[in-house]
């Protein structure tokens, strides 16, 4: 980057599909740090654009690894998107967290290379001090901007902004690829069906929400594994399946599963549970299917991962 090699590579993408892909990768990390984290975009932000994707990733990775790493236990991270002018596109994001800050006299620094606060960050916290002057390189190129807001013990927000081009979409095209993509709903019809979905990230729960409804399933949802417990308890002859995310704060999937199986109920041994979870070793899906859950889907979540379990489960 110093010796200005970094070269773009521009294409066409779906921003809200790199946003999801990019976040999911710190569940784990927020998990472990009983941190919440939220993703918030505007309903008017394009849903195809043209810019790199991968920059454009390594500068999100960046600011939100920070967030999580410099925000104790406990704490909120928030993600933002909006749009700021129409023609040309500009898009704004807002990384937030309730961290510990950074004094404005340092503000400014920290965007060169090798800078830290103070030589303790380095001991107290790890890293380089390379990643806000790579992602402000990155932002520079795409004539983009970054600055901070924050103080000492304020939380910090670091916000960017990038132009990005729109491809010229009709809505004719738009409905069009719509009804193609409905061609992969089976005909199968799932009606009525209903679904109890444990997940703690509200974009995942979007994501199956979308994949689901389409296909007549009546979803009910679980913020994390006390509340999909009890949901399930209150009624279990309710309920058709259940999807299961592991890594919840609280109660995780694991124990979900688990006490869901020792109810006093028939329905509490025989409703299929599935597991979703970005780690699919073979140790994770064993302690799954010790934990009485039935099978399991990956993350980034697969359409036809879902619908092949509500094939298996439903049109025996
Ligand atoms: P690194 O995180 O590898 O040290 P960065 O360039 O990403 O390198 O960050 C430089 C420094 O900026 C960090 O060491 C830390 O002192 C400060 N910093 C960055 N993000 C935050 C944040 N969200 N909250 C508090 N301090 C931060």
């Amino acid at each position: 980057i110093e010796a200005d090699k970094l070269e773009l590579s521009l294409t066409e993408f779906e921003f809200e599909r790199m946003l999801r892909r990019t976040v999911n990768v710190f569940e784990f990390r927020v998990a472990e740090k009983k941190q919440t984290l939220t993703v918030r975009m505007e309903p008017d932000i394009p849903l195809r654009i043209i810019s790199d994707e991968q920059r454009l990733s390594q500068v999100i990775t960046n600011l939100l690894g920070n967030a999580v790493k410099f925000t104790p236990d406990g704490g909120s991270i928030a993600i933002a998107v909006r749009k700021l002018t129409e023609s040309p596109c500009t898009l704004e994001v807002r990384v937030t967290d309730t961290g510990i800050g950074i004094a404005p006299a340092q503000q400014a620094g920290l965007f060169r290379s090798f800078q830290q606060v103070d030589g303790s960050i380095s001991r107290k916290f790890g890293g380089t001090g390379l990643g806000l002057a790579i992602s402000k390189r990155i932002l520079e190129m795409m004539n983009g901007t970054i600055r901070i807001e924050s103080d000492t013990g304020k939380g910090a927000v670091f916000i960017f902004t990038i132009p990005v081009d729109v491809p010229v979409e009709l809505p004719a095209v738009r409905a069009v690829k719509a009804e193609r993509s409905s061609e992969h709903v089976p005909a199968d019809d799932f009606t009525g069906r209903r679904i109890l979905l444990a997940e703690d990230v509200a974009i995942n729960r979007e994501i199956v929400i979308a994949i689901l409804s389409p296909l007549g399933l009546e979803i009910e949802e679980a913020a994390d594994g006390q509340i999909a417990v009890d949901t399930f308890s209150a009624n279990p002859e309710a309920w058709d399946l259940i999807f299961m995310d592991i890594h919840m704060p609280g109660m995780d999937g694991y124990e979900a599963a688990r006490l869901i199986r020792a109810l006093d109920h028939p329905r509490a041994k025989t409703v299929p549970i599935i597991a979703m979870t970005a780690n699919a070793f073979k140790e994770d899906i064993e302690k799954c299917l010790a934990a009485g859950m039935d099978g399991h889907i990956g993350k980034p979540i697969d359409f036809n991962e879902v619908t092949g379990f509500l094939k298996k489960y439903f049109l025996r």
